[in-house]
């Protein structure tokens, strides 16, 4: 197919594709041994742009984007959607790590509904599973094929009656998905105007990397690979975090960057190769997504990490929030903080109950506003107004911020539990543990080990002369919701303890939990 798509300005995949053709033979992609020159990815994208236009892909219409995670077509699609003003959903999963279960064909279809998507873009491995999302939704979706090379194949399963009304998601929009209070996914909309101005005000200030991919293309690291490729740099792109692998892959590649959530940098320094390992091209090592532990940073900071560890804490809604860069790390006093807001971000603590800002030093919910916000989740108006108040995001978080600027993360305002890069509410897994025959009650906390990583615990109250293993209830939780979300350790009580306000005594439980035998397998 030829390309002949608009020469627009001041589009981020449009600097992306200025750059592949500035030196076409250079590596661009870099994934299963294979390499992706400029020109090759120039032209997959390219490609991929005129097929979708082709089936009706435009301003104002909606992708489903499905296909292997880490993949380079999970970044053909999305360039070639949003070339075109179109809004792009992907719906593998929540925080789509390799690792993490994929959504049921059932929420996909949701998704699709609720956002009013017409197309559905899959690769050849997910052609089934797009067949029966389309399936779910009557042919109101159309389901499209990208080619290994990027170019759009047959129509698989064509849509009724073409476009049928605007989508739900203004034009050009990417919707990432995280888990919600309900174990339903939750779309979090980022603006095509924010991802853009994210992507056009950074490339420039990066010098030409190679950037080593190991968490999910489809979620918070997306814009930071644009940014990459925009400023001339290749992606190796690593289908599932090995940390022999990452330790390999430096050398090999020639990696000068990564970004990895917090416990990949454990396993990295837990792992027997990394004495040996030929990390001399490294210049930066990013890492966050959940409390660094300080004891680990010292560890990190003794061996080859030393001068190249970056901090950064953001979340899915709010983007990049604040960043401890790499000489602060020597500074002892601030190896517990989070850092300082990044250049445009603003950042407050405000008293929960009262929502008035706190001075430095004082504790309460960390709010932020900045231009790369979310514009709101996806079809769930009370929960944005709720998430956004006044235009300042509130994280959730609880922190302070140090004299000097600097933020100190203390805990979080809800329950939520973060437990291998994955949103976990309390509340669902207690729904979908009680809908089990055998329990009468149960009550879901998370438990922090040393290095600080969460886990999910239970505790249960059997029904009367019920019987039931650690593992069948495991087994139900992830059917129900998703293996991530089934408790590590489930504790059976006689009841569930309560304090003298007749709440549940969360302390006790804890202890309980602690001191209790563990429920064993059947
Ligand atoms: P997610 O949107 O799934 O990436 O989760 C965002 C949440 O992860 C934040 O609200 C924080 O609770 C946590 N988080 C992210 N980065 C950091 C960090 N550097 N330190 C501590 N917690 C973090």
């Amino acid at each position: 197919m030829a390309a002949h798509l608009p020469a627009d300005t001041g589009q981020y995949v449009t600097a992306i594709l200025d750059n592949l053709n500035t030196r076409p033979e250079r590596t661009a992609l870099r994934w299963r041994g294979r390499t992706v020159t400029a020109a090759e990815l120039h032209r997959a994208v390219t490609d991929a742009a005129e097929g979708l236009r082709g089936l009706g892909v435009g301003p104002g219409t909606a992708v489903g984007l499905l296909t292997e995670p880490n993949g380079p077509l999970g970044l053909i699609g999305r360039y070639a959607a949003n070339l075109l003003g179109a809004t792009v959903l992907y719906v593998r999963s929540t925080n789509p790590g390799p690792d993490s279960p994929e959504l049921p064909a059932a929420d996909q279809a949701e998704i699709l509904r609720v956002s009013r998507a017409d197309l559905l873009l899959v690769d050849a491995a997910n052609t089934p599973r797009g067949r029966e999302v389309a399936a779910l939704l009557d042919g109101a979706v159309a389901v499209a094929a990208l080619g290994e090379a990027g170019e759009v194949g047959s129509v698989l399963a064509a849509t009724a009656a073409g476009r049928r009304e605007e989508a739900a998601v203004p034009g050009g929009a990417v919707v990432i998905f995280t888990s919600g209070s309900s174990g339903r996914p939750k779309g979090v909309v980022k603006s095509f105007t924010a991802w853009n101005g994210a992507v056009l005000s950074a490339y420039r200030y990066f010098p030409p990397q190679t950037f080593l991919v190991i968490t999910p293309v489809g979620h918070a690291v997306g814009p930071l690979l644009d940014i990459v490729l925009a400023a001339g740099g290749a992606l190796v792109l690593h289908q599932r975090f090995d940390a022999g692998e990452a330790l390999r892959a430096v050398a090999e590649e020639g990696v000068n960057s990564v970004y990895m959530a917090t416990p990949q940098l454990y396993a990295l320094l837990d792992h027997p190769d990394l004495a040996t390992a030929d990390l001399s091209t490294l210049r930066q090592v990013t890492y966050g997504g959940c409390p660094a532990s300080p004891r680990r940073l010292a560890q990190a900071l003794a061996g080859p990490f030393a001068d190249i560890l970056v901090q950064t804490y953001g979340t899915s809604e709010a983007g990049s929030i604040a960043l401890l860069g790499s000489p602060e790390h020597h500074k002892p006093e601030l190896l517990p903080s989070v850092g300082r807001p990044f250049p445009g971000v603003e950042v407050r603590v405000l008293d929960p109950e009262t929502a008035e800002e706190l001075p430095a030093g004082e504790t309460g919910e960390v709010v932020m506003r900045s231009a790369h916000v979310m514009s709101g989740y996806l079809a769930d108006p009370e929960l944005t107004a709720r998430t956004v108040r006044e235009g300042w995001l509130h994280t959730g978080d609880l922190g302070y911020l140090g004299e000097d600027g600097h933020l100190f993360l203390v805990g979080r305002i809800s329950d939520v539990i973060k437990s291998r890069s994955e949103r976990i509410h309390p509340a669902a897994v207690e729904k979908a543990l009680t809908a089990h025959p055998a329990v009468a009650d149960a009550t879901v906390y998370g438990v922090t080990d040393e290095d600080g990583l969460e886990f999910v615990h239970a505790a249960v109250v059997l029904a009367p002369d019920a019987s039931v293993g650690a593992d069948q209830l495991r087994a139900h939780v992830g059917e129900l919701l998703s293996p991530l979300h089934a408790p590590v350790r489930i504790v059976a009580l006689p009841s569930l303890p309560l304090g003298e306000s007749g709440k549940l005594d969360r302390a006790l439980i804890r202890l309980l939990d602690r001191t209790a035998t563990a429920l064993g397998d059947a």
